[in-house]
């Protein structure tokens, strides 16, 4: 694996609440280009996805 790096973005989250704030007013908000779920804070509007591995993050940077 090269190329892995952590990010602030992407976080593994676990019991599925905010990484940030740690809310659980979480909504889906649509998924990523790897079809993984994406979610949405509503409480600082920060987005995540849940169980994240070491992927690029072009959706980002594009
Ligand atoms: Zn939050």
């Amino acid at each position: 694996m090269v190329g892995c790096r952590p990010s602030t973005f992407i976080i593994a989250v676990a019991s599925r609440n905010c990484p940030k704030c740690q809310s659980t007013q979480i909504i889906k908000y649509g998924q990523t280009h790897y079809g993984k779920p994406r979610f949405r804070c509503q409480g600082c509007g920060r987005q995540f996805v849940e169980h994240a591995t070491c992927q690029p993050l072009d959706e980002t940077t594009r």
